[in-house]
């Protein structure tokens, strides 16, 4: 069986907690210590077979790295590690998954050979907002909740500092993110139904929070990118319309969360 290491979590004696991602699931599997060649990476491909041997868990035996020449690129392997760690916490509770998330990862590990690491990642990121269903909308404000298209709410800016006053900021603008999403999730759905958004082609700017998700740039203090190019970006998972500082950006998004 092959996969890619999302987690290497250590035990007593040395011994490891490995998740691979495979074709149809992710496997958690125990690893004793004692390889002479420690092949166990986040990150890496390898071949394994599981041991069932009536244990608390499936032994990880037989590991053979598969390997890519760019993984002696320390930036490459960085960028790549970063990314998957940040997948792991996004699966952290799956088990069984479909089939594209690993032919994502393998494609784009193939592509890292000779392609910009971070637009490798960002790519692999849209595939999988595609593949969830979960591509942000960029029709509204996540912080205001008006169109981005309209101008911001002051009076719902003007509420949420008060809020951010009495208690503290980042827990009420992880609250707040949490409860403008499950609204968001609730239009998409019906929306879905109904009729495509007209995207606001004359924004210029907007600000992009975690997930990408969209605010006035009046309204978040955060990475902004042009709206044409964000939009181009999420649509085709391409990242050929952003220039270098903006893919720099992006990648800074990118690694607020999945
Ligand atoms: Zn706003």
């Amino acid at each position: 069986m092959q996969g890619y290491i999302l987690c290497v979590q250590k035990q007593k004696n040395e011994d490891v907690i490995v998740r691979i991602l495979t074709q149809t699931h992710i496997a958690t599997l125990y690893r004793f210590y004692g390889a002479r060649h420690p092949i166990v990476h986040i990150g890496r491909k390898i071949d394994f077979t599981k041991e069932y041997n009536g244990t608390f868990m499936p032994k990880l035996r037989n590991v053979v790295h598969l390997g890519f020449a760019w993984e002696r690129d320390v930036t490459r392997l960085y960028v790549w590690q970063h990314f998957i760690e940040l997948l792991h916490q996004h699966l952290r509770d799956i088990s069984s998954l479909e089939e594209q998330y690993f032919s994502i990862l393998d494609s784009s590990a193939k592509r890292l050979a000779s392609q910009n690491p971070k637009r490798v990642v960002l790519e692999a990121y849209a595939q999988i907002l595609h593949l969830e269903g979960r591509i942000p909308p960029l029709s509204h404000c996540l912080i205001c909740d008006q169109l981005l298209e309209s101008e911001p709410d002051h009076n719902a800016l003007e509420s949420l500092e008060l809020g951010y006053l009495s208690s503290d900021t980042s827990a009420s603008l992880q609250a707040l993110q949490e409860s403008r999403e499950a609204t968001l999730s609730t239009k998409l759905d019906h929306r879905a139904h109904t009729c495509p958004i007209t995207p606001p082609q004359h924004i210029a700017n907007i600000a992009v929070l975690r997930g990408f998700l969209s605010a006035h740039t009046a309204c978040a203090n955060a990475a902004t990118l042009p709206y044409t190019k964000l939009e181009s970006y999420l649509r085709t998972a391409s990242t050929i319309d952003l220039d270098d500082e903006e893919l720099e950006r992006a990648y800074q998004v990118l690694l607020l969360g999945l």
